[in-house]
Parts: C-alpha cells; sequence; structure tokens
C-alpha cells in the first residue's frame, strides 16, 4: 500500500485529477479502516512523534488513564494530555531508554475497584523524513490477569501444601504403629501384674524414644519445607559461591572416589540470589550425586550463560534414573534410598522458586544424571550484557 503510495507521488504530474481524487478515497478508506480497528481493540493506543506531540490517541485510552477530556488533541504535547504524573514520568524515561527496574504497572482507583493498568513504549522508525521516530504507546489492563496469576500461586501452593500434608499423615502412621505395640505389651505386663525384667522395660522405652525422635524429625523437616523461606536475596557473583562449595565438599568427594570437575564460565553477569539458601541447594545436590555414584565417578559444576538466563548444571556418572523415577523425585517423602527423607530435592525446588528460578533434569539409568539449575539475569544486569556485546561489535567491526 505504501509503496503504490511512493510510486503516484513520483509521477503525480502524470496523473490526471481523477485518478488523484480516486488515490486519495482510497486513501481514506484505508485511514478509517485502521482507525476502526485501533478503536476496536481492548487497549489504549497514543501515536507521538519524536517531540512526544501526540497524532492519535484511541477513545480507550480514557477509560483506562487518567486524561483530558479534549476534542482536539492532535499536535498537543503528551504532558498535556496525561495527567498522571507517574505514567507521564514512566513513559519519558522509557522514551529516553533509562528504564532500570522501574515497574510498568500503575494501579487506579475505580469505584470501589482497583484497576491495573500496565504501560508500553516501543519506537517505531518510520520511513517518512517527515517523521523520523515516533512512538506507540498502549495501555492495558491487566487486572484481570495478575488476579488469575496470583490466584495460580496460591492454589498451587495448596495443592503442594496438600500432597505434603498427605505425606506426612502417611509418614508419622509408621512411628506411631510401632509406638502403639510396645505400649500395648507394656500395658499386658502391667494387667497381668506379671514383673517386667529391666531388660524388656529398657527394650520398650528405647522403641518409644526412638520412634519420638523419628516423628520429631518428620515434623521438622515437614515445617521446614513448607514455612515460608527467609529469603535475602543480593546481588553477587555466583562463581565465587560455587568456589566455596567446591572447597567444601572437594574432601569428602575424594573419600568417595569421586573426582569433581570445575567448568565455571569466565564471565557471568551478577545473580540475585541468597547465598546460604543456594549453598543448601547445591549441597543436597551434590550428595544425592555422591550417593549415586558409590563406587566412585565424576562430578562436573558448570556454569554458563545463555540469553537472560545463567545455569548452573551438575552433572554426576552415577546410576541415573528411570523416566518413572524422573517425574516423582520432586514430591515430598519420594525415596529410593533406605534412609533417604525424600525432601532433599523438595527443599532445592522451593529455593529454585524463591529466586524465579527452575530446574530440569536430563537422566539416563546406568549413565549418568544432569540437573540444570537456571537463574533469570537481573534486569540491571541485562542492560551491561547489551553494552558489553554493542562495545565488542564495535571493535570488531
Ligand atoms: P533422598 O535423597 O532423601 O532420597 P531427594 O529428594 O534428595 O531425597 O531425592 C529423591 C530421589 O531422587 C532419590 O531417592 C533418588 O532416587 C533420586 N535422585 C536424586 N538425585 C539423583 C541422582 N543424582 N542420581 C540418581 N537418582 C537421584
Ligand atoms: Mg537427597
Amino acid at each position: 500500500m505504501k509503496n503504490f503510495v511512493q510510486r503516484a507521488i513520483q509521477k503525480i504530474d502524470q496523473l490526471d485529477s481523477k485518478q488523484i481524487v480516486e488515490i486519495l478515497k482510497n486513501q481514506a478508506s484505508d485511514a478509517e479502516m485502521l482507525e476502526s480497528v485501533l478503536e476496536s481493540i481492548q487497549d489504549g493506543v497514543i501515536l507521538t512523534d519524536d517531540h512526544m506531540r501526540v497524532h492519535y490517541a484511541n477513545s480507550r485510552c480514557r477509560a483506562l488513564v487518567p486524561m483530558v477530556r479534549l476534542k482536539n488533541i492532535d499536535g498537543l504535547p503528551l504532558s498535556r494530555i496525561i495527567e498522571d504524573e507517574h505514567v507521564l514520568r514512566y513513559i519519558l524515561l522509557a522514551v529516553r531508554d533509562k528504564h532500570q527496574d522501574e515497574n510498568n504497572e500503575f494501579t487506579f482507583q475505580k469505584g470501589s475497584a482497583v484497576q491495573t493498568i500496565a504501560v508500553t513504549v516501543y519506537t517505531y522508525q518510520s520511513s517518512s523524513e517527515r517523521i523520523n521516530a515516533s512512538f506507540v504507546i498502549m495501555f492495558s489492563d491487566v487486572t484481570e490477569h495478575n488476579a488469575n496469576e496470583a490466584r495460580l500461586r496460591r492454589s498451587e501452593n495448596l495443592a503442594s501444601m496438600t500432597t505434603m500434608a498427605a505425606g506426612v499423615a502417611h509418614e508419622i502412621k509408621n512411628p506411631l504403629a510401632a509406638m502403639g505395640i510396645h505400649l500395648q505389651l507394656l500395658r499386658k505386663a502391667f494387667d497381668r501384674k506379671e514383673s517386667l525384667t529391666i531388660d524388656d522395660a529398657e527394650r520398650y522405652l528405647a522403641v518409644l524414644e526412638e520412634e519420638i525422635t523419628r516423628l520429631n524429625s518428620i515434623v521438622v523437616d515437614f515445617l521446614f519445607a513448607v514455612r515460608p523461606m527467609d529469603t535475602r536475596l543480593r546481588l553477587g557473583q555466583i562463581t565465587k559461591t560455587l568456589e566455596d562449595i567446591c572447597s567444601f565438599v572437594e574432601p569428602e568427594l575424594e573419600e568417595n572416589k569421586v573426582s569433581l570437575v570445575r567448568d565455571f564460565a569466565t564471565s557471568l553477569p551478577r545473580l540475585e540470589y541468597d547465598e546460604h539458601l543456594l549453598k543448601q541447594a547445591l549441597l543436597n545436590l551434590i550428595k544425592n550425586a555422591m550417593n549415586a555414584m558409590e563406587n566412585g565417578g565424576k562430578l562436573t559444576l558448570q556454569t554458563l550463560l545463555d540469553g537472560d538466563q545463567v545455569l548452573i548444571r551438575i552433572k554426576d556418572t552415577g546410576i541415573g534414573m528411570s523416566e518413572q523415577t524422573q517425574q516423582k523425585i520432586f514430591e515430598p517423602y519420594f525415596t529410593t534410598k533406605a534412609t533417604g527423607t525424600g525432601l532433599g530435592l523438595t527443599v532445592v525446588y522451593k529455593i529454585l522458586k524463591e529466586h524465579k528460578g527452575d530446574i530440569t533434569i536430563h537422566s539416563r539409568l546406568g549413565e549418568g544424571t544432569t540437573f540444570t539449575l537456571s537463574f533469570p539475569v537481573p534486569k540491571s544486569e541485562r542492560l551491561a550484557l547489551k553494552w558489553e556485546s554493542v562495545t565488542e561489535a564495535d571493535y570488531e567491526a
């Protein structure tokens, strides 16, 4: 459509007035169509030139953000039209690409309800010389979307609480049964008025004590797994944390004939993490890896940058897992070990979620297992990365 108009302009002197009228009519109907599309969408749209003068605003805008009620806003500066200073400030910063970590969501009281509006600014490179750069500002109502997300998070939490609670109920059944049996034995001895030997009494008491200890550890582990974590995220270099962990576990690994390979990326952006919790997650994973390599093997700790994510891999050459096992390992109390608690990976998963990270497994029976943890690179560090890649490219050119 654009090319057609450009061509028409080039040979305008060869066109008669009828043809020109026809072209203008077509243009007008195209413009009308575009406008009715923009009017029919649920989002607010404002178009401005690079001096932030408004050239178009659909009527939906007014329903989403506080704006002046003028009939003709064409050519007016944006600052005269948008009445909310926070939204305006955000847009002006976005235009100058000085965003940092600002939140693009704004809340407004609408009657008795609160409405959340997301503001997005796009730069539009126009081919026309008259307007060399312009901006498209979009307002979207994300109230419903945010509420759905919160609901989902809550129900996920609730679901994991339910499985945890079911797990605890199951776990405490055995110790309670053992305690019940031994109390009955004591009761019978009393009822028959038999004298109880000290040895027997010792045995019964030992069982009762042991089971009480077990019950206690089930409850303590459970509480640790379900209690909200006291997470303190700080910007830091994970390589340093990983080095610390390596020196901590290396002696024990050596004792178990497991060699440790450090494969760390040379330069990584900083991450927002809780050092204490990350160490705990890694130790749980390393312990599992060691358990999987009873006859020795190789443990590789690797870090790498993958787009907007930093990955940490823990790779072992141990017994591996079947597909079936892989599907269950994050469930609380799932264990294939005689003395396992089945809570190690539940805690790892929880720690990862606290960091907005994720965890994936790759495993083959008899070959080994790789756990990959991914952490989002904070926005402020992304800018630094972008800058680095720009300057590198400049040097190469
Ligand atoms: P636990 O170690 O107490 O059994 P976890 O939650 O740490 O509990 O692990 C659950 C199960 O996942 C383990 O019992 C084991 O079957 C499996 N698993 C975890 N890590 C590995 C690994 N590196 N290699 C093989 N199996 C593993
Ligand atoms: Mg474990």
